[in-house]
C-alpha cells in the first residue's frame, strides 16, 4: 500500500500533513471508526480522501450540499482521480448508468446526500460495491443540537448495513459535546477514534469595535482591506439592505440567505467564490463548508448567536494562513443587552463554568500556567488576573470593554 506522504505529494503537491491528518489517516487505515474534530481549514477533505486513494475501492461520501459535492468532485477530477456526485436532477436510468460506473468503473468516490441514500436503486448498488470507507462529512447535521440539522443525516447509520465490514470517519468542525454525543451515537461508533484539535487559530485576530455607525465603519474596514470578506446579519432583508448599502459606496456586494431560490444561491456565492464581488452579506445560513482561502475578514454587524456559531463564522477567515481578522461591530444598545444576559446568568456558577470550557475549546485559552487568549486587545494579561470571572461569559467577553468586564467581574466576585 502506497504511504499516505506519497499520495500527498502526488496529487496535491503538498509537502507536509496538517495537525492530526496523519494520525487520523493511519488510523482510517488501521479499519478503526474515526471521529475527526478539526476546525474549518483544518484540511478533514484529505482525512478520508487520502485512505480511499491508499486502498483499493471506492469511498462513499455523504455531504449536506451540493456546492460541496460539486467543489470536492471537481478538485479531484482535476487531479485525474475518477469521482462523482449523485446531484439533484438526473434521471432515473442515468442514476442507474452512474451507479453502474461505481460498481465496474474504477470510480473512487461517490459522493451522496443522506436524502438520495433513502433511495431503494441507491441502496442496492451500494450493497454491490467494493467499498473501501463511509465517510460522513459535515457530521454536525445528524444532532439537532447543533445548527444544520438534517434529519435525513439518520439515515446514514444504514450504511453499516449496506457494508457491515466497512469502517466509517465522521468529521466536523463543531465541537459541541452534545453534537459529539449524538454523532457518536447515531452512527452507531463503538469504540471509536476521537482525533480532536486545538481550535487556536494563530494567524486570526478577534477584534471588537465600539461604533455607533456601524455602516460607516463596515465601510472604512472593506475599503481597508479591499480584500474578499463576509459581512454577517442577523436577518434576510439585512442582508439585502447592506449589499445595496455596500454597492452605493462602490464597494461589490452580493448577499446570502436561506431564502433564496437555488439558482440565486448559486450564482451569488460563485459571484464571491470567484472575486467577481468583493463581500457576501449573509445570514448564518451561509458557509458551512465553504473553503475559500483568502477570505480576509468576517465582520459581525449583529451579536453572533452563540460561541459555537462565532467560532465557525469567523473561522471562516485565513484559510491560507495569511493574517486576518474577524471583527465584531457593536453599539450601545448592544452593549446594554450583553450586560443584562451577563448579570443574568452571573449567580449561575455552572452556567458560567460551562462557559468558560467553551472559551477554553474554542480561543485556546489554557488553564494554570500559560493562561491566555488571542484577542486584541489586552486580555492576557486581564485574563491572569480575572479568569474565574472575567471570560465567564462569552458576549461578554467579545463585546464588552476591559472596564465594563472588570466591574462586572467584582460584582460577580462579591455575590460569590
Ligand atoms: P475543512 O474541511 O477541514 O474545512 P478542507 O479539507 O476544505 O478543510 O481543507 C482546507 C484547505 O487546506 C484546502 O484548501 C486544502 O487544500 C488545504 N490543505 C489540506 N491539507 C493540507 C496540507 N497537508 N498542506 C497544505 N494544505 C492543505
Ligand atoms: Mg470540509
Amino acid at each position: 500500500m502506497e504511504h499516505p506522504i506519497n499520495i500527498l505529494e502526488r496529487y496535491w503537491k503538498f509537502t507536509a500533513f496538517k495537525p492530526n491528518q496523519e494520525a487520523i489517516i493511519n488510523a482510517v487505515l488501521e479499519g478503526e471508526d474515526t471521529f475527526a474534530l478539526l476546525p474549518t481549514g483544518g484540511g478533514k477533505s484529505l482525512c478520508f480522501q487520502i485512505p480511499a486513494l491508499a486502498k483499493k475501492g471506492i469511498c462513499i461520501v455523504i455531504s449536506p450540499l451540493i456546492a460541496l459535492m460539486k467543489d470536492q468532485v471537481e478538485s479531484l477530477n482535476n487531479k485525474g482521480i475518477k469521482a462523482m456526485a449523485l446531484t439533484s436532477g438526473i434521471t432515473y436510468s442515468q442514476l442507474d448508468t452512474l451507479l453502474d460506473n461505481c460498481i465496474y468503473g474504477n470510480y473512487k468516490f461517490l459522493y451522496l446526500s443522506p436524502e438520495r441514500l433513502q433511495q431503494e436503486l441507491v441502496q442496492e448498488r451500494i450493497r454491490q460495491m467494493n467499498v473501501n470507507l463511509i465517510a460522513v462529512d459535515e457530521a454536525h447535521c445528524i444532532s439537532q443540537w447543533g445548527s444544520d440539522f438534517r434529519p435525513a443525516y439518520k439515515n446514514i447509520v444504514l450504511l453499516r448495513q449496506l457494508q457491515p465490514t466497512v469502517n466509517v470517519i465522521a468529521l466536523t468542525a463543531s465541537a459541541k459535546p452534545d453534537v459529539v454525543n449524538d454523532i457518536v451515537k447515531e452512527l452507531d461508533f463503538i469504540q471509536p477514534k476521537i482525533f480532536k484539535h486545538s481550535f487556536y487559530r494563530p494567524n486570526l485576530g478577534y477584534m471588537v469595535f465600539h461604533e455607533n455607525d456601524k455602516h460607516y465603519r463596515l465601510e472604512t474596514i472593506l475599503k481597508k482591506y479591499k480584500a474578499s470578506s463576509i459581512v454577517y446579519v442577523r436577518n434576510r432583508k439585512s442582508t439585502i439592505e447592506i449589499s445595496s448599502f455596500l454597492e452605493s459606496k462602490n464597494i461589490s456586494a452580493t448577499f446570502y440567505h436561506g431564502g433564496l431560490a437555488n439558482n440565486d444561491k448559486d450564482s451569488n456565492m460563485d459571484a464571491w467564490i470567484h472575486n467577481q464581488k468583493q463581500v457576501m452579506v449573509a445570514t448564518n445560513a451561509f458557509g458551512m463548508g465553504i473553503d475559500k482561502p483568502d477570505v480576509k475578514t468576517v465582520i459581525h454587524l449583529n451579536l453572533p448567536e452563540s460561541i459555537e456559531s462565532y467560532f465557525q463564522e469567523a473561522g471562516r477567515v485565513g484559510r491560507n494562513g495569511d493574517k486576518a481578522f474577524a471583527v465584531i461591530l457593536k453599539n450601545n444598545s448592544d452593549e446594554i443587552l450583553v450586560k443584562n444576559q451577563f448579570l443574568k446568568v452571573l449567580p449561575n456558577v455552572d452556567l458560567v463554568k460551562q462557559v468558560y470550557r467553551k472559551l477554553c475549546n474554542y480561543f485556546q485559552i489554557s488553564y494554570g500556567e500559560g493562561e491566555y487568549l488571542t484577542f486584541d486587545f489586552d486580555f492576557n494579561t486581564f485574563c491572569k488576573t480575572y479568569n474565574f470571572a472575567s471570560i465567564l461569559c462569552y458576549n461578554a467577553l467579545l463585546l464588552l470593554d476591559r472596564n465594563s468586564i472588570i466591574t462586572l467581574s467584582k460584582q460577580f466576585k462579591n455575590k460569590i
